[in-house]
């Protein structure tokens, strides 16, 4: 089977991870921004933004694993000062096609300041007509998912081009129901293989991708692949599990 990994921070493991990933069949990664300290000036996330879209993606190339990176000022990362320079550097990254999506962005606390940075940033992907990827938090997450809606909404985005990332399985349809894709990590403490089963069985496979969040924090390289099984173990159809590890990501991020 064929696997895109739909959401990863793959820059933070080692080479021996991208070389299973790909034996596993893993053909594509998207890449997504994150720094795990808050930044004390702009040059931290440009540095960032270098490392993923010029290094990254040869990186990966070695172990024939195609790369598709997103960058954005997560809000977990917002530098203490220099927000506009690296706004710019973003800017001049979509210009020039080295980054093909915005992420991931979103909102943390939904504090004002997250949510005028954020509103830049959606302004800023939809002038290139780029696909945006969002974060939830852990903490009060329906609460910020409905505050994320309605941002995203007040700036007329076009939903298909909309990725609701760690979503639970009361928010997908709600999602859904706008039209926006959604983003289910299968991680210990954030979903389960069980819960896609779950989640593919009421509300289908449309718009629905299955990712690693693969980080420095406890995650499975073989996230897909072990979804996958999970899936076709449970009576899933084969057209709905290729949907969900694989189609949708490639049609949506336009891989
Ligand atoms: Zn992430």
């Amino acid at each position: 089977m064929r696997f895109v990994d739909s959401h990863t921070h793959i820059y933070l493991r080692g080479s021996e991870d991208v070389e299973a990933m790909s034996a596993a069949g893993v053909e594509g990664v998207v890449v997504c921004s994150y720094f795990p300290v808050k930044p004390t000036g702009p040059s931290t996330l440009i540095d960032l933004h270098r490392w993923l879209t010029e290094v990254e993606p040869e990186r990966l190339k070695k172990y024939g694993i195609l790369t598709l990176v997103a960058v954005g000022i997560h809000p977990r990362s917002i530098p203490s000062t220099g927000v506009g320079e690296v706004l710019d550097h973003i800017s001049s990254l979509f210009e020039s096609g080295k980054a093909s999506a915005l992420g991931e962005v979103g909102l943390e606390t939904a504090g004002s300041e997250e949510e005028k940075i954020l509103i830049r940033q959606i302004d800023l992907a939809k002038s290139y007509g780029l696909p945006m990827i969002f974060h939830t938090p852990r903490q009060n997450k329906a609460q910020v998912f409905d505050r994320l809606l309605k941002l995203i909404e007040g700036q007329k985005v076009d939903m298909t081009k909309v990725i609701i990332d760690h979503l639970s399985a009361g928010l997908v349809v709600r999602a859904r129901e706008l039209n926006a894709n959604v983003g289910i990590t299968v991680q210990s403490g954030k979903m389960s293989e069980q819960d896609v089963v779950s989640i593919i069985s009421s509300a289908g496979a449309e718009g629905i991708m299955v990712n690693s969040d693969l980080s420095n924090q406890p995650s499975d390289p073989l996230t897909l692949p072990k979804v996958a099984k999970t899936l076709i173990d449970a009576g899933i159809n084969k057209e709905d599990v290729l949907k969900v590890t694989y189609s949708n990501a490639k049609k949506i991020l336009k891989f």
